[in-house]
């Protein structure tokens, strides 16, 4: 059939109704209330491209393309997609479509009812990114001339540049790829949220249920912090709640578009879901898990009192060992000893059992769970990093590695605690608090609620600010946890890790005729974030290479020896003597701008002089990349040079300008960052570090440069408050902290709009 009703369509139905219609047609099947729709199948697309004739011409457009010559590729999907678009449909596939959205007309009982209009792609086991381009949906679609159209945008999704160069980096056959379309009636939800139907972290046979006001969008978005309902499953009890204060909703306007608006304060603290309404729920849950033999995650909507259901999926992340009743025995801290002290680096409890990692060959014992412990970790340790449930070093301070890596992968961290190799013993039992940077003996319960607490933080991203809060962005792979948290953009794109990951210095893919090889590893690592992110700016961070941290890679044997690499050949001044390694990072994103990632920015690392500044432009324009017309281009103020002659740099052009606090503050007090024994004299709010921090922001905002922070004190809610107030820009921060900084820049905005209305009277 070329269009199908939910009704009959069942979970068997994947490569004709792509998963999302599948599953709503099994759920229908099953007598659960899903909002009625029916699905264009992937056969009514492939009739389409056959009837027309167009199918030959796309197929003969994409077996000739060259995806590495980015110009091509970019055309080729134009094109394509043009052909789609202007390709008149047979009468006969739009009569199904018109049939198909006039039954369901019909059936609500409703002229024009207004739909969602989503695209099921066929082959969803295949790896996410092969689709990216093709998640369209589009909402409030009414009438059935639009149908037909937003149908066919679905369809041409399928060509986006950036799918097309998907398909063909990991040998997916084009030719393979359907695309299949859901149209399901909107259901304006008064109110929605999801529903796990046993505890996904312990595993209890305990309905999960979170909601909010409004459409489901706002909680699975993480935009706002939902009320949250633990329900007994046997006795349809309700166990414990939490009532949030519910900031922002999603409401259809009389326009049509779906919003982002407050909730009106009387309902901010109000309960969201009465226990009637819970009992339902539960119901529905128990019903939904039978039905698939297994633990479900749903979403759900109440619309006029009756309930809905949206979606049904397994729950992926349950533990098997969790325990089984999920008791835990909350044990005071006060009264545990605290075997090891550090710096918190990365907030959150863990417990786990201790394995101290001396070589990089020792990585293997550890376990999933486990503490790892060592003196500071390298890009080697991420996998092994991953796995572990907390980590500990001797040396380092807020910003080393093992700390900017455990903030992004949300792993609990205390760094520089000096002796933590020596004093803590193979194999025994810690808890370690990464807030306070405290490790206690013994694996305390307390760890795993301490830990949920702290997701729900981290899920939490609401409220429309001016000023952008955006994230930091390190490891390419943490991309879509930092998009999660509403970020508006990436202020900070690091390449370190990218080359470092590699195994091979950059310099030495030049040396050995390797640019391309350097080029591809580029824009492999790029793409995942810009992708991500698109079409939210990205600034891509230039290579800031320190001479210490590369010396372990494949051609890092001819790394200098500095007596302090922090002070040494790094950042542009490096760049600019090894010059072929920033052409090949231009290079990359002008190949990614081409296939249609215009959201790229450059940041120059450690500015100095306007003179790099200048030359690193000049190095752009080489390679074909034009600052500022073509893509913005700014520098990063780690210096106090820079922040002393801004005015010198707006001088020769940029577009913003971010303040990297993290050098910035070692630079100004003379305090290593990376080193333990001065950890206590580095802080940002030294007067110093603020005044340049000020100098900064106000000469910007003369110049009406963007000014932005992206180091270490941008994630720190009492200062982003005061760099508000001055008159920032934006704000990156860490994934972890996104949500508390975006509060704190709410309520610097609203300090000040109270403060001019009071001063207006
Ligand atoms: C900084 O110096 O503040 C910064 C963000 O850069 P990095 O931490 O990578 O040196
Ligand atoms: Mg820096």
């Amino acid at each position: 059939m070329y269009v199908e009703r939910f009704e009959n369509i069942s979970k068997e139905d994947v490569g004709s109704a792509g998963g999302k219609g599948a599953n709503l047609g099994e759920l229908t099947q099953a007598g659960i209330p899903v909002p009625p729709g029916f699905v264009v199948t992937a056969e009514t697309y492939n009739k389409f491209m056959t009837e027309t004739g167009i199918y030959g011409n796309i197929m003969d457009i994409l077996s000739g393309i060259n995806i590495n010559n980015t110009k091509e590729l970019q055309d080729s999907a134009e094109k394509i997609k043009r052909i789609i678009i202007e390709t008149p449909i047979p009468e006969d596939i739009s009569t199904f479509i018109i049939e198909g959205y006039n039954a369901l007309c019909h059936k609500v009982g409703v002229e024009d009812v207004l739909v969602a209009i989503r695209s099921s792609a066929t082959a969803e086991d295949l790896p996410e990114a092969s689709f990216a381009g093709q998640q369209d949906t589009f909402l409030n679609i009414q009438g059935s001339e639009s149908v037909v159209e937003y149908v066919r945008k679905c369809w041409a999704s399928l060509f986006e540049a950036r799918a097309i160069f998907y398909r063909e980096e990991n040998n997916f056959e084009h030719s393979k790829v359907y695309i299949a379309v859901v149209v399901q009636e909107m259901v304006e939800a008064e109110k929605a949220g999801v529903m796990f139907t046993v505890n996904p972290s312990t595993g209890e046979d305990v309905a999960l249920i979170e909601g909010s006001w409004g459409l489901g969008e706002a909680v699975v978005s993480g935009s706002v912090t939902p009320d949250t309902y633990y329900v007994d499953k046997k006795t349809n009890e309700v166990l414990d709640f939490s009532i949030a204060d519910k900031k922002v909703m999603f409401e259809k306007l009389a326009s049509g578009e779906t919003k982002q608006v407050d909730v009106p304060d009387e309902l901010r603290k109000r309960r969201v879901l009465p226990e009637s309404e819970l009992i339902e729920l539960t119901e529905m849950g128990k019903r939904i898990q039978k039905h698939y033999n297994a633990p479900q995650d749903t979403e759900w909507a109440f619309h006029d009192n009756t309930l809905y259901m949206l979606q049904s999926r397994p729950i992926t992340t349950l533990d098997e060992t969790a325990g089984e009743n999920g008791e835990s025995d909350s044990v005071n801290l006060e009264d545990i000893e605290v075997i090891v002290k550090g710096l918190g680096a990365s907030p959150g409890m863990a417990a786990g059992s201790v394995k101290i990692i001396h070589k990089i060959d020792e990585l293997d014992k550890i376990q999933e769970g486990d503490v790892m412990v060592t003196k500071m970790t390298t890009p080697d340790m991420v996998p092994a990093m991953k796995r572990s449930s907390g980590i500990i070093t001797d040396e380092g301070g807020i910003t080393c590695h093992a700390a900017i890596i455990s903030r992004e992968l949300g792993i609990p961290c205390v760094v520089g605690t000096g002796n933590a190799t020596e004093v803590l013993k193979e194999n025994s039992k810690v808890t370690l608090d990464g807030k306070k940077g405290l490790v206690f003996e013994g694996e305390l319960k307390i760890a795993e609620e301490k830990q949920t607490e702290q997701n729900n933080v981290q899920a939490t991203a609401p409220i429309i600010t001016v000023t952008e809060v955006k994230a930091n962005v390190s490891m390419p792979e943490a991309a879509k946890k930092a998009f999660a948290t509403g970020a508006d953009g990436v202020g900070l794109l690091r390449t370190e890790h990218m080359m470092l990951t590699s195994g091979v210095h950059p310099i030495k893919f030049i040396e050995d005729g390797r640019e391309d090889e350097l080029i591809k590893i580029l824009m492999e690592n790029i793409i995942k974030v810009v992708d991500v992110f698109y079409p939210k700016p990205v600034w891509y961070r230039t290579l800031d290479a320190p001479t210490d941290e590369f010396v372990t890679l494949q051609g890092g044997e001819d790394e200098p020896h500095e007596h302090n690499p922090m002070l040494g050949w790094r950042g542009i001044r490096r760049e600019l003597d090894q010059v072929e390694i920033l052409k090949a990072e231009f290079k990359a994103i002008k190949k990614l701008r081409e296939q249609g990632y215009t959201n790229i920015g450059i940041m120059i690392p450690l500015s100095q002089s306007p003179d790099e500044l200048k030359r690193a432009k000049e190095i752009a324009e080489e390679v074909g990349l034009k600052p500022h017309k073509d893509i913005d281009f700014g520098i990063m103020v780690e210096t106090p040079a820079a922040a002393l002659t801004i005015e010198d740099f707006i001088e020769v052009g940029i577009d913003f300008a971010s303040l990297g606090t993290n050098d910035l503050t070692q630079y100004t007090l003379a305090v290593d960052r990376n080193n333990e024994l001065v950890a206590k004299n580095y802080t940002e709010e030294h007067p110093a570090v603020l005044k340049l921090i000020e100098r900064t922001i106000r000469k910007c905002a003369e110049a009406g440069v963007t000014s932005s922070i992206c180091g270490q004190a941008g994630s720190k809610p009492n200062i982003v408050e005061k760099l508000v107030e001055i008159g920032i820009s934006s704000v990156s921060a860490n994934t972890d902290a996104v949500a508390d900084v975006r509060h704190a820049v709410a309520r610097a905005e609203q300090k000040l709009l109270l403060e001019a209305a009071r001063k207006m009277k």
